[in-house]
Order: structure tokens, then C-alpha cells, then sequence
């Protein structure tokens, strides 16, 4: 193959007028926003950010959607913010809490104990609902039913730059179904035992890396994500393979033993995993920051994605430990999908909370490409995406917050 054909680049280069674009077709696509009333002044912040930088010319519909009812106030006062098409959907309680086959006094006490633990977010029950929600659910919602990509939006975000192409468009024109903009390392005491399942998932199911899993597994000591040696970069030959390294496995390797699988209705807890049984495929934490995606629903929808969130669903991860829907959105991708199935949003300047990406000194831009994967997990892997660069983009990111302040 030709290199160009494995490398993931930008979609346009500079800016393009948008009152030309705004004449192309759209993409069957559309805004969601899971939010609570209380946070209205948080939606208005990112509505106002999206709608100045990208949808003031696009025009895409909203969807949002809320566990409790939308109050008369929210939904007037977002309608004050943009011209698009708004629904208003509220989740069905079997979208949203605990199901029937789990035993709500382990989860609930599952879940005080991370709050003693002072993991974040651990403690609060409402959260995990959400990240369970976020995880298996939102693209079953029906007011998402007749939309094929979606764009999410948290309250306060902030986008920095315009936005003069559609991006559904050109991930569509470019065969991609995940996009991103920030990838960064998560809290190692939230999520445990997430990659022993979601390894555990990759090897019952007869998966074959094709080449984006490696992005989430630490290097083995002396080598690099691709397999070759630290020392020299070069490629490695299959006799030189180390023997018991998982990233080299294909159908023939041993299982994961029976006990770390948890099928059974009723299973509530993590069952006690021995670590030897990773065979020494260590997850690194990197995941995609999934406050920003733009994807397809199809990929959730589709039979393997909704296997995977069951099986992780089952072995109670979501209330014994505290899973965001980001590794596990990442680490499905990892497990179903190549490297150029996925979009890094290198060009899309965002923030949310304390998280930024400047495209101005995306690291993208500064570091030689990765031959083998086009550079993305190299990239991500050391989480270069997330965060300040430098004193530089963090004056850039105060200048704009100061000008939008007025
Ligand atoms: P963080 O970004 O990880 O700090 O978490 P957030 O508090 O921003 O929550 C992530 C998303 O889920 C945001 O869009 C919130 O509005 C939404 N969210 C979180 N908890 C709830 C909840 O209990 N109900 C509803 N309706 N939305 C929630
Ligand atoms: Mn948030």
C-alpha cells in the first residue's frame, strides 16, 4: 500500500468560505447534549461557542437529552441561542440505572466505597448512570433513530477556532466512523480491571488487532508500540518476536480463564482477576476524551460494539469501579477498528474545563510521522494531545477567553 493511503491527515487545509460550503448537502447528523437543567448556563456557553464557530452556517439539529424533564425555562432559553431544528428527549428508566439482574445494595455499596476512596467522581451514583448511559445507550435513544452521525456537546465547552467545512461530510468522504481532538491518560484507580475485560472480550471473540489496539497497550520494557526495539527503530522479524507477548497473538492463544468472564445474570461485583492472566498486556490509560466526538452511529449500533458493552456491562465494572464512557468507547474502537477508521481532529481548536487543544502547536504539526501507523498511537500514547503545550498556547487560550468574555 501507499503510505498516503495509511496516514490520517487533515481534512482541509486553512479556512474555506463557509457561505459556500453551507450550499453543499449535509450529512443526516445532528448536535446531542445530555444535560441537566442546572446547567443551563454551562449549555449556553457551549451552544453560543458552536453555533459562532461552526453552526451559525450548517445548520445542524439538536438533540437533548435528560434523565429527568426538561424545565420550560431550559428549553425556551436554548431556543433563544440557536435557529436549528431542538428536540428535547428524556431517557427511559431502562436506558438509565441499575438493571434488573444487578443487585442495587452491592452496587450502591460498591459505589459508596469508591467515595471513600476519594476516586473521582466515584462516589456519586448519578455519574456512573451517566457514564453507563453514554456508554451503551444514547445511540438506542428515538429521537437519535433517524440520525446516522452525531457531533457531542457538553456544557461548557468552548471551541476556539472557526470551523469552515463540515466535518461529518468529509468523515464520510474519508471512510472514517470515530473522530477525535483530545486524547489523554486516565485515572488508573476508576478503571481497574477495565482492560482485562475488554481484552477478555478482543480474545473470545477471535479478534485480530488491526493495528489500533497496540495504542492503548504499554510498550513492552525495550520496545515500541509498533514492535520495534527501542534502540535501533528497526522492524522486527517474526523469529525475533518476544513469545509471550500478546501484542503478537492471533486466534490460538489461550483463552482468559473461565473465572475473569463474567456472563451470568446477576453478576454484581469484579470477581478477583489474577494479573498474571494479562499475560503481560498492560493497559497504558490512554483513551479518547469523548466530551468532543463526532461518529457514526452505526458503530454503536452494530452487533460487535453492543456484545462488547455487554460483556463489560455484566461484570459490574460500571458501579464497582467508576468506567467512563471514554475508555470504554475507546477501547471498543481499539478492539474493532483500524487506525484509519479514526479522524484526529488535529484542526479543531477545543476546551473543556481544564483540557485544551490549540491546533497551533498541535504536537501533530512538530514530530515526524509513525510509518507504521501514521503516527497515531505514538501521538496518543504519550498523550501529547491533551493539555498545554506550552506557556505560549496557554496565553493564546486566556487572550480568547478574555475577548469572548465581553
Ligand atoms: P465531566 O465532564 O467528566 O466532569 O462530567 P460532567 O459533569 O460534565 O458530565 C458529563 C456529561 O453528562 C455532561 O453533558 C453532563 O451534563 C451530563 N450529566 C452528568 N450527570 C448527569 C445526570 O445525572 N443527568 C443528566 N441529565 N446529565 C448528566
Ligand atoms: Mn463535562
Amino acid at each position: 500500500r501507499k503510505i498516503s493511503e495509511k496516514h490520517d491527515k487533515v481534512f482541509v487545509n486553512g479556512c474555506l468560505d463557509p457561505k459556500v460550503q453551507q450550499t453543499a448537502p449535509r450529512a443526516n447528523a445532528v448536535f446531542v447534549v445530555l444535560a441537566r437543567n442546572k446547567e443551563l448556563d454551562g449549555v449556553v456557553e457551549s451552544l453560543k461557542s458552536v453555533e459562532r464557530h461552526f453552526n451559525r452556517w450548517f445548520h445542524y439539529p439538536y438533540v437533548f437529552l435528560n434523565d429527568g424533564d426538561f424545565n420550560s425555562t431550559f428549553k425556551e432559553t436554548v431556543l433563544n441561542y440557536t435557529s436549528s431544528n431542538v428536540e428535547f428527549g428524556k431517557i427511559s428508566p431502562e436506558h438509565w440505572g441499575y438493571p434488573s439482574w444487578t443487585d442495587e445494595n452491592v452496587a450502591k455499596e460498591g459505589i459508596r466505597k469508591q467515595g471513600d476512596q476519594a476516586i473521582m467522581y466515584g462516589g456519586m451514583e448519578s455519574y456512573h448512570h451517566m457514564c453507563r448511559f453514554y456508554s451503551g445507550f444514547f445511540y438506542q435513544h428515538e429521537l437519535l433513530q433517524k440520525y446516522e452521525w452525531y457531533w457531542r456537546v457538553e456544557p461548557e465547552i468552548k471551541y476556539f477556532c472557526d470551523i469552515t467545512y463540515d466535518p461529518f461530510v468529509h468523515m464520510a468522504r474519508n471512510n472514517k466512523t470515530y473522530g477525535f481532538t483530545i486524547a489523554v491518560k486516565e485515572l488508573k484507580e476508576t478503571v481497574p480491571n477495565i482492560f482485562r475485560y475488554a481484552s477478555a472480550y478482543k480474545r473470545t471473540h477471535n479478534l485480530t488487532s488491526q493495528g489500533l489496539w497496540e495504542m492503548f497497550v504499554e510498550p513492552k520494557e525495550g520496545f515500541n508500540q509498533d514492535g520495534t526495539p527501542k534502540d535501533s527503530g528497526a522492524a522486527l522479524k517474526p523469529e525475533d518476536l518476544p513469545k509471550d507477548d500478546p501484542k503478537y497473538a492471533n486466534a490460538k492463544q489461550k483463552p482468559m480463564p473461565e473465572d475473569i468472564l463474567r456472563t451470568e445474570p446477576g453478576a454484581g461485583t469484579l470477581p478477583d482477576i489474577d494479573p498474571e492472566a494479562m499475560e503481560g498486556e498492560v493497559y497504558n490509560m490512554c483513551h479518547f476524551w469523548s466530551n468532543f466526538e463526532i461518529a457514526r452511529l452505526d458503530f454503536f449500533r452494530s452487533k460487535e460494539y453492543q456484545e462488547f458493552f455487554e460483556m463489560m456491562d455484566r461484570s459490574g465494572g460500571f458501579w464497582m469501579e467508576r468506567w467512563g464512557d471514554a475508555p470504554i468507547h475507546s477501547l471498543a474502537a481499539g478492539a474493532l477498528l483500524a487506525p484509519s477508521d479514526i479522524h484526529y481532529f488535529r484542526d479543531i481548536g477545543y476546551r473543556h474545563t481544564t483540557i485544551a487543544h490549540c491546533p497551533a502547536n498541535a504536537p501533530a504539526r512538530q514530530l515526524p510521522r509513525d510509518p507504521y501507523l501514521g503516527g497515531l498511537p505514538r501521538l496518543l500514547s504519550q498523550g501529547l494531545t491533551g493539555g498545554f503545550a506550552n506557556a505560549e498556547e496557554e496565553k493564546t487560550m486566556k487572550e480568547e477567553d478574555e475577548y469572548w468574555a465581553h
